[in-house]
């Protein structure tokens, strides 16, 4: 299977269905993403088990691909720790925005699929919405280690 048709497959696939959706609660932490150039709006809520990330789940509204990216993302991400996180941010990241990066796909598996977006610039901001919120929802976690109430952190990609 080529690139184009994981691309096409996965999107479709993950859109129709996507995994983790819905709000954990509680959540350790939660922040909202807002993408204005398309109107994708999406909360990631996490719980963490020390370093790693226990759970993850997202809901919200927006494109196919804001929504599939944020679902592959809860799947991928899920028993990671904050290091290994970080690391598949800036390859997926690299991926996103670098027409010569190449796809890994035995180690990225079906997020390798999110190098089809590249192809159109204008939904680039859609597949990373979810990566950012991630981390603000990590930050905050770090941020509020005492605090009982999650609180939402607003992010946007403008
Ligand atoms: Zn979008």
């Amino acid at each position: 299977m080529d690139l184009k048709d994981l691309y096409r497959d996965v999107i479709v696939d993950h859109n129709r269905h996507p995994r983790n959706f819905g709000a954990l609660q509680p959540a350790d932490a939660q922040a909202d993403g807002h993408n204005p150039l398309c109107g994708d709006r999406l909360t990631v809520y996490v719980n963490l088990e020390g370093d790693k990330i226990a759970q993850a789940k997202f809901d919200g509204a927006g494109c196919a691909i804001s929504v599939a990216s944020a679902s592959l993302l809860t799947e991928a991400v899920k028993g990671k720790s904050r290091s290994e996180v970080q690391d598949l941010f800036e390859q997926i990241h690299a991926l996103l925005t670098q027409q010569d990066a190449q796809a890994d796909v035995d180690k990225l598996g079906k997020l390798a699929a999110l190098s089809g977006v590249r192809e159109f610039p204008a939904r680039v901001k859609c597949a990373s919405l979810c990566w950012h919120t991630l981390n603000a929802a990590l930050d905050r976690a770090d941020a509020s280690k005492s605090a009982s109430t999650p609180v939402s952190t607003p992010v946007s990609t403008e």
